[in-house]
């Protein structure tokens, strides 16, 4: 998902600036638009309980875990992740990114920062702002890294560091500042994956720098890093895949380390040395891969891969998507699912999540491209053990749009997005509201977990 959301929005930059060369009077109402939709969101003021009127409002929080699947990892970059008892998820405060969770067995919500009276501002000296990717420790439930971004007020750019939070005990500390030499800054880091106690990141470093007619030239490159999580001493990974030319790296299983290469379109694997490469599967250019999970009980890989044009990403029109199961020697068999057409997925250990191509469409965006909901608003699954037959399980009927989803036993959590209608154009917006919604019983409950408190 992660992956497609930049590609996304690129196509919808791209899609801008071509609009922005055909209709001149047009482009001034869209790029008002535009501003007005990606500075705004709601946090309060809703009626909540308009937007899924089929759905009981659920009067008392209700407990319980029927499924759990600690062993299964969904490796690309989720939006909420389930560990001992809490969800943690990314959250808002004044535009900075930091995290939040809900206490399952409450439902109450809280923010990651332990400090009663933090007012969670950067001049109220809050720790936890600006924090961005979760990636757990393999060791700990509580213990995970993240990315921290703010902009030096010398340099006048951003520079990030990488800090290790304990969120039981409370503590946040940095363990690399970002900084290989004192003129040598790392830029734009990225959490990859762990392993052998070693944490591997990429960034941007200067390669070289020359001065030409008193300009100063620089050039960058993208490179594969590691800190070692004991002693916290960062070194350069000098290989073949130390940058993405020949793929992108980002999930070991512990015995091999998986790469995609989008621009071909193939998946392949190289052992913890990164030698002895192996294609795994190649699906060429006209598809993508959107999920993609592990299950550490049974060694397994799943993966979805769909065509392009069914997120409206190519003008090739292939309508097919399918789910791939991979054995822990890197042979793959196709899932017989009740739909060819499957967008993504969600795995646990009973179910298979899953959404399939049913488009709505709602008009234009300000961005020049078709409003419109691929997935038909709906998520149906089917049992891990017998794929053959689906059950729909949530139907948003055009008014609950969700951006994300996460199942948790009975329970759905839905992203809630709104949709709005503006001088002509339609924009789907992210509210910050998350529901719900109990599958046994129909009930529905809301969470408005950009302030931190549930509702
Ligand atoms: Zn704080």
């Amino acid at each position: 998902m992660h992956q497609n959301k930049y590609v996304f929005i690129t196509l919808l930059l791209i899609c801008a600036i071509i609009l922005s060369c055909s209709c001149e009077d047009k482009k001034v109402t869209a790029d008002g638009l535009i501003d007005k939709y990606s500075n705004e969101t709601i946090t309060s003021g809703q009626n909540y309980a308009d937007i899924a009127d089929w759905l009981t409002p659920e009067e008392q929080y209700s407990y319980r875990t029927t499924d759990n699947s600690d062993n299964i990892a969904d490796i690309y970059n989720p939006i909420f992740f389930v560990k001992s008892d809490r969800i943690y998820y990314e959250t808002r405060i004044d535009n900075l990114m930091s995290f939040s969770y809900i206490a399952l067995k409450t439902g109450e919500s809280f923010s990651l920062c332990p400090d009663p009276l933090c007012d969670h501002t950067p001049e109220g000296g809050c720790k936890y702002l600006s924090l961005h990717q979760m990636m757990f420790s393999k060791e700990s439930d509580d213990v995970f890294y993240s990315v921290k971004t703010t902009l030096d007020e010398e340099l006048k750019a951003p520079v990030s560091s990488i800090c290790r939070i304990d969120a039981k005990k409370g503590t946040i500390n940095e363990i690399f500042n970002g900084y290989l030499s004192e003129i040598n800054i790392l830029r734009m880091l990225t959490l990859r994956l762990t392993d052998n106690n070693r944490l591997y990141f990429t960034a941007i470093r200067e390669k070289s720098s020359k001065v030409t007619d008193g300009i100063i030239e620089r050039e960058y490159e993208e490179t594969l890093m590691s800190v070692n999580l004991t002693t916290y001493e960062v070194s350069i990974v000098d290989n073949k895949y130390k940058n993405k030319e020949h793929g992108e790296y980002f999930f070991t299983d512990g015995k091999y380390i998986y790469f995609i290469d989008a621009i071909v379109g193939r998946l392949f694997a190289t052992d913890m040395n990164f030698e002895n490469e192996t294609t795994v599967l190649e699906y060429g250019n006209e598809y993508t891969i959107s999920s993609f999970y592990y299950d550490a009980d049974t060694s397994e890989t799943y993966i979805c891969v769909h065509s392009r044009y069914m997120m409206g990403w190519s003008e090739t029109e292939i309508e097919d998507g399918n789910i791939y199961c991979i054995d822990k020697n890197l042979n793959y068999s196709k899932l017989d699912m009740p739909s060819d057409k499957i967008l993504e997925f969600q795995l646990t250990n009973e179910y298979i999540y899953y959404t399939v191509y049913d488009p709505v469409f709602y008009g234009e965006t300000p961005y020049g491209v078709p409003c419109m909901r691929a997935n038909g608003n709906k998520i149906y699954r089917i049992q891990r053990g017998d794929t053959a037959e689906g059950e729909l399980v949530f139907d948003g009927r055009e008014k609950l749009h969700f951006r994300d989803y996460m199942v948790t036993g009975d329970f759905l959590y839905i992203n809630y997005v709104k949709l709005f209608e503006d001088q002509g154009f339609k924009v789907f917006r992210i509210t910050g509201l998350t529901a719900r919604v109990d599958m046994e019983n129909d009930a529905v409950k809301w969470f408005n977990l950009n302030n931190g408190s549930g509702t």
